[in-house]
């Protein structure tokens, strides 16, 4: 079978790389110059002072089983291809009034460090093991039915036994209640709530709507284990690529698809190859497309076979997910000594800035400021004297043409230089910028096709959430898939690793 892959991004490397093994003809339709999607790099040389390496998208690995699988299902070894360094304390929670809490890696550390400096709520210490153990379930809960197969074929016609057992179990856990109502039910100081609610927001959703499913990423920390791969977590696509080459897919770069070749009537469509601007339509049986689905029902697929939900008019409904604004920054001087390799900075009235992402669609005055110094743990990303942070908020994603006009940006960038000088603890950080990027959801539309700039697809704003993005398998419309972030099971490194092994499996099912 011939199968093309619309973007190169982890997903649609992850699915053609297990389509190419076994024994289909793949080639992975790369827009950009480079692979990997948003897992990508910025290596500038400072004349006079040096290089400095950041990872432009991810920094911490998590559920690093779900790579592991990868290799083993390759017949490789991971360790031939990457070394993981267990990131410890796991992050450290700066919050506006200067306190500083680490959250150690190991559960049992955890729970004293937070007897420790929660000591006003005694029972907070027994809650914090508590909400762990219900982490666990959820997670035991929830891998196989949610993380292991298609939603849209899984259930079909009458459940099975196991299936209805499955389901019990979901409910079970109560996925109405939000995360903040889950973790309120656990632990009862103001700062912890503060903590935990960030599992919503780190999924570009609100923690007063969204699902408390999301206290499952207690455990993918403290049970699975959070990681940084030496090198720098771009390291896993140059690894894919290696593969890739080693499988014999073919990549072909700066080469955007234009259309999704489809003939047949609505609702019974079958793919028939990818347009490329110059060369028409290239035939191919099956089509996986790792572009954000939303954007590809917007720009490549006719109206005509598209579901209600994304036609023009659906999509102009939907709500996506938070977007992301960058400052990649390399400065002069040591390593900040009170920043660790991945920092949050809280603000004093966290709910203000959801209230102001989720009710009103504008960016946080005071936002959560996440910052990553690389340097902290690989002392090479940064020049001797030098420090690379890489600083993020979380800012709506787009709504107008005007949004992040240049003005806008520079604002924006001052402001949040000032609150980094001021609430970060980082005076003088002006002056010690050597180099320096700024990205704003505008970077991510055009960078990699993001819909609206939104990082994770559909936002997780709602229980039923999950049920509503875009499903791996493709409706009305044979022979066409979805893997990646923006379809199921959801965004992040090993979410999107589990997508590409459900939809190769999905294709090598239904050839
Ligand atoms: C700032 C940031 C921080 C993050 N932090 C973490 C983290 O710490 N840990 C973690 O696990 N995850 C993190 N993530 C999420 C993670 O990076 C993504 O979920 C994952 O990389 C997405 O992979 P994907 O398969 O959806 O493909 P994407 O990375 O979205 O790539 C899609 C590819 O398709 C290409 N494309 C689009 N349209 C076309 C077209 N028409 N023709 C050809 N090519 C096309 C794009 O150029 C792109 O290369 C972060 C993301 C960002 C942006």
């Amino acid at each position: 079978m011939q199968v093309a892959v619309i973007g190169a991004g982890v997903g649609g490397l992850v699915t053609a790389l297990r389509l190419a093994k076994a024994g289909h003809t793949v080639t992975v339709f790369e827009k950009n110059a480079q692979v990997g999607g948003k897992l990508s790099l910025w290596e500038p040389d400072v004349p006079g002072v040096g290089a400095f390496r950041f990872d432009t998208g991810p920094h911490v690995l998590t559920m690093p089983w779900a790579i592991r699988e990868l290799f083993e299902d390759l017949g490789e070894r991971m360790e031939d291809y990457l070394h993981l360094v267990r990131i410890d304390p796991i992050c450290r929670y700066h919050f506006a009034d200067g306190t500083v809490f680490d959250a150690p890696a190991d559960p049992d550390d955890a729970a004293r460090a937070v007897a420790a400096r929660f000591p006003e709520y005694p029972g907070d210490v027994q809650g914090f093991r508590d909400f762990l153990t219900h982490a666990r379930r959820v997670h035991d809960l929830t891998v196989e039915p949610f993380l292991r197969q298609d939603f849209s074929r899984a259930i079909r016609g009458v459940p099975t036994p196991k299936q209805w057992g499955q389901l019990s179990g979901f409910l079970g856990l109560a996925p109405w209640k939000t995360i903040h109502q889950t973790v309120a039910r656990y632990v009862r100081h103001p700062k912890l709530r503060q903590i935990f609610d960030l599992y919503a927001f780190y999924n570009g959703s609100s923690p007063h709507k969204a699902s408390g499913i999301f206290s499952i990423i207690a455990w993918v920390q403290w049970g699975d284990g959070t990681f940084y791969l030496r090198g720098g977590l771009r390291t896993y696509a140059d690894a894919l690529v290696r593969l890739a080459t080693k499988f014999g897919v073919t990549l072909r770069t700066q080469a955007a698809v234009t259309g999704v070749c489809i003939e047949g009537a609505t609702g019974r469509g079958r793919v028939t190859g990818v347009e490329i601007a110059g060369e028409g339509c290239l035939p191919f049986d099956a089509v996986v497309c790792n572009a954000d689905p939303l954007t590809a029902y917007e720009t490549l697929i006719p109206e005509t076979h598209r579901p209600p939900a994304f036609t023009d008019a659906g999509l102009a409904t939907l709500e996506p997910s938070t977007s992301a604004f960058l400052l990649l920054l390399g400065v002069s001087g040591e390593n900040p000594l009170h920043l660790r390799h991945y920092n949050s900075f809280l603000p004093t009235d966290g709910d203000a800035e959801y209230t102001a992402l989720f009710e009103r669609g504008v960016p946080g005055e005071d936002p959560v400021i996440g910052i990553t110094c690389q340097s902290v743990t690989e002392p090479g990303c940064a020049p001797p004297g030098h420090a690379n942070l890489f600083v993020m908020t979380s800012p709506p994603p787009l709504r107008s043409p005007s949004d992040w006009t240049p003005e806008a940006t520079a604002a924006y960038r001052d402001r949040l230089l000032t609150l980094l000088e001021t609430r970060c603890g980082l005076p003088g950080l002006r002056g010690r910028i050597v180099c320096e990027q700024v990205w704003t959801p505008r970077t991510f539309e055009e960078r990699y096709g993001a819909f609206r700039g939104s990082l994770y697809g559909l936002s997780s704003n709602g229980w039923r959430s999950a049920f509503l993005r875009p499903p791996n398998t493709a409706k009305g419309v044979r022979g066409l898939y979805f893997v990646g972030g923006g379809t199921h099971p959801g965004g992040g490194l090993p979410l999107v690793t589990l997508g590409g092994k459900i939809v190769a499996e999905t294709i090598l099912e239904q050839k």
